[in-house]
This record gives C-alpha cells, structure tokens and sequence, in this order.
C-alpha cells in the first residue's frame, strides 16, 4: 500500500486547464477531495459559441462527441445532454443523418441505431460548466497560468502560478496537467508522428433549415493520391449555419471563398463538395489551423501527476475523437479514486489504463494517415482500402468501422476471420457495389445571398 489510501478525503487537487479534459476531471475528482481548483490562462469565456478561445483555436470547429464520450459526460455531469440540446447541439444517427464518401460513391444513408452528438466546442464546455454548480467544493478560475510544476523527490507538491501578472505557488495533493496539446507544461518531448494536416473552414449562411436527407457530410480522400478530405456539418443554432472544412495533406489549401472553390473542384473527392461550398455565402473570414503531428507524451515524471486529454495524446482529428478519449480517460480516473488507488500509485496506475484507450485512437489513425509520409506494407494498406471500400456498402464492415471509430473495439477488429473472409472473397466475386446514393443539396441561392455577405460579416 502507498503513503495516502483513500479511505479518507485529500485536500486539494490543482487541475491545470478548463478545456473538455481538465472539466472532466474536475468532476471525476470532486466526491474525493476537500477543494479542487480548476485554472486557466484564458480569459473567462462569454455566451457566444462562435467564439474563439485564445489557446483553443479548435473552439472554430464544431465537436462530435461519439456515443462513448456522452455517456461518460452524462455519468459525470447529469443534466449534461439537456444542457448541452439547450445550447444548440444535437442527437444525431451515424448511419442515417452522417453521410460518407468513400472510395468513389457516397454510401446509402440507412439508420443504425447510433447515436452522434454535434455542437460547438462551447456548447459542451458551456454545459459542462453549468454542471459544476453542483460540486460546491470547485472552483474554477479565469486569467491563471501554471508557468511549473513543483516537483521534490519525485512528487509533485504544487505549482508556481501566475494571476494576471502576479506570481504565486500553490500547493496539491494532486494535479492534473489538462493543458491540451499546445502545452508547455510537459517535462520531455513527445512521441511524434508527422502528418501535416491543414483546416481551412467556413461558416457558411444557408437559407434552408436543413438538408433534405443529411445533417453531416464527409467526404474521404482516397489515398495516397487525393489529398483532400472535406467535411460540411449544419452547425446550430438556428440550423441555418453550415460548417465547411476541408482538410488538406500535405497541401495547404487556399483561404479565399472562390479560390476554395477553384480549389475543390480539382481537388476535393466528390465534386459535390465544391458545388455545395459554392451554395453558400461566407458569414465571416475563413479560418486557417496547421494539425502538423500527432503526439504522444510521455509519463509525468512525478508519481501524483496526471496528463489527460491532448496533453497526453494528441490524435488528427479528423475522426472527431479527442473529447471522448478525454472522457473515457477521466472515467477511469474516477474509477481508480473509487476503488482507493492511493496518490503516490495513481498516476503509473492510470498512465496503464489510458494506454490502452490511446492506443485504440492512435492505431487507427496512423494507419490512416501512413500512406502519406511512410511507406508501410503494401498488403495492409491494400487489405485496409478493401475494408474501408466494402464498408460502404451493407452495414456489417460498417458497424465495425463505427465501433472502431468510436473507441468501442481495437483496430485488430478489421483483421476478424469474417472481414477477412470478405475480404478475401472481394478479390473474386464481382458483385456490385451497392448503388450511389448522392445526397441532396438543398435549394441555394448562393449568389443572390452573397450580395447580402458584406452586411452580414460586418454585423458580427
Ligand atoms: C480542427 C480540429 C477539430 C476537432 N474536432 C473534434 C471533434 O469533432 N470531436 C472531438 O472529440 N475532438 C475534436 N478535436 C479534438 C479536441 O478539440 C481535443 O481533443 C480536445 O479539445 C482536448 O481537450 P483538452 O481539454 O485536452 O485540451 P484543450 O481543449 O486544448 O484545453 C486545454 C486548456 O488548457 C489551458 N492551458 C494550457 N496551458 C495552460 C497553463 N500553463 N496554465 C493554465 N491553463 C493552461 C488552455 O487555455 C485550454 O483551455 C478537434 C481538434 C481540432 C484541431
């Protein structure tokens, strides 16, 4: 047994960051400490869920949040969903409402029973705060940056802070490094895997509530020859706004509204895409965000020291994975305070368990991205196409796909006797894929509506 057993209350946990993970563990700490203290360097943020946290400049994107992650945040902060709906997120079905592109035709929308979350980053950090309320025991503080850890003999006993300029050290029991991956709190460099992505997104006026038969379209690249992917998600409130991003390789795409078109239109996988962005009017500047690597952190050097969150491990994001690994992560922690882990064991006994959940988010994604910057094995990468091309037809390698995108099953999944089997049968059987079934796009009026673009950007 360690120094600190759990079978009564510490006194102060420090959680450094108020992004997704660091809320998380706010509430997975809260029954098991006296005082828990949330910092962050930003400033408080206000009501708008458009806005753009200074060191969150994903908050621009709109947020899945994948049926695992919910049900954690729910467990964690009952109330959630309903705050989360009443900001403007909402429920949707990966089969039926998400739209995939893949391997030249666009899949049959078909309801599979799972459910999606979609909201602005905000909505859920909105509502996640409002569920604070509940633990009388936190705090949350604005305008306050860890510069250090405090480490003695291989524990950590606090941090030096900084408070709107003025210095100062505090001391924990615990801490909790959620400072994202843009962090310069870790003490040795992470594990790197370049992979060069680029966002280019627009918010995009419609006059429609929403499409015919989607809510969300994405559209894969196939690789390695196309580079680029493109994503357009109706992003509440109102319904009316569209989210378009595309996601470039390896190539950084323009951020001129017709250059983008231009851009697409030889470029995106399904020409679709181009006319879909061309339907619109741009409601403020593009953004541009650089997702150069994914990284990998290693352990804290201190024992009573945990990295949650991209802090910890930081995967593209392309499959909307990060706040549900967050969770999944704080969960366990929750776990681990319960059945008594005591303080000076906790961070080694979470760093085993999380490495399993990382790993499941990091090897699909690798896989993934290596056909642009390793060269791999040809076999698998073939093997791989074949599982991603079959999943677009019937739901089988499709639920699959969705369960491994969701951190539900490891990628071995892909490699089951009966994906195989298909697999392998594939290579003899000609039959045909099942039909393309090209969504709908929805009545536009692009350029009437960019007449009136200049007045909407300048009223925002
Ligand atoms: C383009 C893009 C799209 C994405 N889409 C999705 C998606 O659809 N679904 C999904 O689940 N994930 C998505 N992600 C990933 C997701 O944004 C992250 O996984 C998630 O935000 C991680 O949360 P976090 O709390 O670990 O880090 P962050 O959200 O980055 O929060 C870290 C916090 O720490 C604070 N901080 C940092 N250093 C200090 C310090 N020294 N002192 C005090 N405070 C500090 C920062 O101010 C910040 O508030 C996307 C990411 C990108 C880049």
């Amino acid at each position: 047994m360690g120094t600190f057993a759990l079978t009564e209350t510490h006194s102060h946990a420090l959680i450094i960051g108020a992004g997704c993970a660091g809320l998380l563990a706010a509430s997975a700490l809260a029954p098991y400490f006296s005082r828990v203290t949330i910092i962050d360097q930003d400033a408080a943020p206000d009501d708008d869920v458009f806005a753009v946290r200074r060191s969150t400049p994903q908050s621009q994107h709109a947020h899945h949040l994948l049926f695992e992650g919910k049900r954690v945040i729910d467990m964690l902060y009952p109330g959630f969903s309903s705050a989360f709906v009443g900001r403007g997120g909402k429920q949707l079905d990966f089969g039926a409402d998400f739209r995939f592109f893949q391997s030249g035709r666009w899949r049959r929308p078909r309801r599979l029973g799972v459910p999606m979350y979609l909201g602005m980053r905000e909505m859920m950090e909105g509502a996640m705060r409002d569920g604070l309320a509940a633990h009388r025991n936190v705090s949350l503080e604005w305008s306050t940056k860890a510069d250090a850890l405090i480490v003695e003999s291989g524990r950590c006993v606090g941090a030096t802070l900084d408070r709107n300029g003025q210095q100062e050290t505090v001391s924990a029991d615990l801490v909790i490094d959620a400072t994202g991956r843009w962090s310069k709190l870790g003490d040795a460099a992470p594990r790197r895997f370049t992979i060069d992505v680029w966002y280019t997104t627009f918010l995009l006026a419609t006059r429609f509530a929403h499409a015919p038969d989607w809510s969300v379209l994405i559209g894969y690249n196939k690789r390695p020859e196309q580079r680029v992917a493109c994503y357009a998600g109706f992003t509440a409130p109102g319904e009316s706004i569209l989210q378009f991003t595309i996601m470039s390789y390896g190539l950084k795409p323009p951020t001129q509204f017709e250059d983008c078109i231009e851009f697409l239109r030889h470029e995106a996988p399904s020409p679709l895409f181009a006319d879909l962005l061309a339907s619109g009017t741009p409601i403020k500047p593009p953004t541009r965000l650089a997702f150069p690597s994914m990284d990998w952190s290693p352990s804290p050097l201190a024992t009573n020291v945990i990295r949650i969150g991209d802090a910890a491990c930081s995967v593209d994001p392309v499959t909307g994975v990060g706040v549900t690994k967050a969770a999944l992560e704080a969960e366990l922690l929750s776990k681990l305070l319960a059945s008594e882990t005591p303080l000076n064991e906790i961070g080694a006994a979470f760093d085993k368990g999380a490495r399993r959940l990382r790993t499941r988010a990091w090897d699909f994604l690798y896989e993934q991205n290596s056909r642009f910057t390793v060269s791999g094995s040809a076999l698998a990468r073939r093997y791989m196409d074949r599982v991603m091309d079959l999943a677009q037809d019937g739901d089988g390698i499709f639920k699959t796909f969705v369960k491994v995108r969701n951190l539900v099953t490891p990628m071995a999944a892909f490699y089951h006797p009966s994906i195989a089997a298909r697999v392998l049968l594939s290579a003899f059987s000609n039959r045909p894929p099942d039909e393309d079934s090209t969504p709908v796009l929805p009545p536009t009026s692009g350029s009437e509506q960019r007449q009136t673009a200049a007045s909407t950007m300048s009223s925002r």
